[in-house]
């Protein structure tokens, strides 16, 4: 593609993390000159390794690689690049307290065998539900690298973008549309209540779902985190994919870095952009805190929505009911992580003596469904909860690189805990995180709370300080029905064009929303270079 006009750059990516990189590396690689301002001093965004002690390094934010969309791997040839990903073998574990471990693996069957031996009607169910399940996510997994369709399309556009939708669905017949319905609006709760028996198993499947949801798992339309879990992901786009990431997740950016630098991309760190640049409705470049402005055709935000339109424009650049709809988006936490660097490798109680180092390395801390949802109460009332649920991952068991012989690295992520807190603020209350968190994994790992050498405790509004995460929101915006597809970021503005002609949104915060998948990034750069070939918006001189 030629340059844009006479202005040294083609496009600025607003933030460097993994949507905001891949955006780039796809725009570079289609020969658009691209720059990328970051405003820590690493790229990645909340997909980093980190040192947290010295010696000892920690995937601080995310920590497990689901989807990262093997589209974007295999284009942007990551693997040329470095990212190495282990399969998690179990996808997960759950330890309880009578000492059992409960495994879920990647083969359905192999579950089902180990369901068999606590409850044999739990074992059919579950295989039932995952094919149900899987059949499901076949239908929605082509929406991922798409724009959704485009509501207001008129005229020839409004028949292909219906045409588009229905071709997705083309043959779902009978139960497949009741499930689908069923799995969107219906509860988690409710479906784990109606079709198992045994609290075992309910909690091994709430255990792959609801990370980072703004509900408890008897809220309507908790169901479709199941189906989420089923897309695809890794590099040979297995169903269900877990991946441990070496060198941690930020390898994953320090891969799609290398991409985005070898087709030319600038990338520049500490550098915060404090106003996107709008002349006459059009986007025009950046003013960094510095009081640098650089200039550009066209500028892309990978910040949330609400830093994005209520932080970097002026209100008078917006319209006012753009601006109230981006205000209203739920966002507020509810997760919190805690690393740590042990003396000792975790010792499951009940984990199998047999067990190798990579079943070892991940189990999580489920609470029962109740327990999980009085816990979200809790949250959305601003108490912290002592019934946390954690999820566990001994990533040095995988990877020796991330610590020196003796070290190990055990990272929680933590939910529901609540952005607000009703007393006292998180500065004070970090470190009794910190030991709710410690204690809750002694009772599943007793030589933990005395093997701690380091810690690092990230609350919401850790997240929101260092990560750039408004109000701790790992997905820059809830993934609740009324928050996505069509309506992500908001209705009527899903096609990452934004109010200002040249501005688009690449980050999580638009459609299919957070999680390391690369593809809020891919869609974003594709629209402006398709825009770019029909001359959508007015270019500049
Ligand atoms: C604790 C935690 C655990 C998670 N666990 C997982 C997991 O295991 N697996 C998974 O798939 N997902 C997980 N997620 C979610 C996932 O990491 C995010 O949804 C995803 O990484 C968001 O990517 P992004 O590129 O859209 O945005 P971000 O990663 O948020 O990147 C946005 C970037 O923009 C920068 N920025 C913001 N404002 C400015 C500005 N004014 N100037 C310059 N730069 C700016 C920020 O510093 C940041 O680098 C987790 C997230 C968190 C926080």
């Amino acid at each position: 593609m030629n340059p844009i006009g006479s202005r040294r750059y083609d496009a600025i990516l607003v933030g460097g993390g993994h949507n905001g990189l891949t955006a780039a590396a796809y725009l570079a690689r289609a020969g658009l000159r691209v720059l990328v301002l970051e405003r820590r001093a690493i790229l990645g965004g909340c997909c980093v390794t980190e040192e947290i002690a010295p010696g000892c390094r920690a995937s601080t934010t995310s920590y497990i690689a689901s989807m990262l969309r093997p589209e974007v791997i295999r284009d942007l040839r990551l693997a040329h690049h470095g990212l190495r990903m282990v399969p998690c073998e179990p996808a997960l574990q759950v330890p309880f307290e009578d000492g059992t471990v409960l495994p879920w693996w990647s083969s359905s069957e192999r579950t089902a065998e180990e369901l068999r031996r606590i409850a044999p009607r739990d074992a059919a169910a579950f295989l039932a539900t995952e094919q149900r399940l899987k059949r499901l996510a076949r239908y929605l997994q082509p929406f991922l690298l798409e724009p959704p369709p485009d509501l207001d399309a008129r005229g020839l556009n409004g028949a292909r973008e219906k045409w588009r939708l229905l071709r997705r669905f083309r043959g779902i017949r009978g139960r497949e549309i009741t499930d689908l319905l069923a799995f969107m609006t219906g509860s988690l709760g409710e479906l784990l209540d109606r079709d198992f028996e045994h609290d075992k198993t309910k909690r091994l499947i709430l255990a792959n779902s609801l990370y980072g949801k703004h509900g408890g798992p008897y809220q309507p339309g908790t169901a479709f985190g199941l189906l989420f879990h089923l897309l695809s992901g890794g590099e040979h786009e297995q169903q269900g994919f877990f991946g441990h990431v070496l060198g941690g997740m930020g390898a994953i950016t320090q891969a799609l870095a290398a991409a985005a630098r070898s087709h030319g991309a600038e990338l520049r760190t500490a550098a915060p952009v404090a106003r996107i640049v709008v002349r006459d409705g059009q986007a025009g470049g950046v003013a960094l805190e510095s009081g640098e402005e650089i200039e550009a055709a066209t500028v892309l935000s990978n910040a949330d929505p609400k830093r994005t339109f209520l932080g970097l424009l002026e209100a008078n650049e917006l319209p006012e009911s753009f601006r109230a709809a981006i205000g209203g988006i739920r966002m507020a936490g509810p997760c919190a992580k805690v690393n740590l660097v042990l003396g000792e490798e975790p010792r499951v109680s009940g984990m199998p003596a047999d067990a190798d180092p990579l079943r070892r390395s991940l189990f999580t801390l489920a609470p029962t469904l109740e327990q999980a949802e009085r816990c979200y109460d809790q949250a959305k009332l601003g108490e912290l909860s002592e019934q946390l649920w954690v999820d566990c991952v001994v990533a040095s068991n995988v990877d020796d690189s991330l610590a020196p012989p003796g070290r190990h690295i055990l990272t929680c992520f933590v939910q529901y805990v609540p952005y607000r807190l009703r007393e006292g603020d998180w500065d004070r209350q970090r470190e009794r995180l910190g030991d709710l968190v410690v204690r809750k994994v002694g009772e599943f790992a007793p030589n933990v709370p005395g093997a701690v050498i380091a810690r690092q405790v990230l609350t919401p509004l850790d997240l929101e300080r260092i990560y750039g995460l408004t109000e701790g929101n790992i997905f820059h915006g809830d993934l609740s029905l009324e928050q996505l597809f069509f309506m992500r970021p908001v209705a009527g503005w899903a096609q990452y064009r934004t109010p200002v002609r040249g501005l688009y949104l690449c980050g999580a915060g638009a459609h299919p929303g957070g999680g390391v998948t690369g593809a809020p990034g891919y869609n974003a750069a594709h629209q402006l270079l398709r825009d770019l070939r029909r001359r959508v918006f007015p270019l500049p001189e």
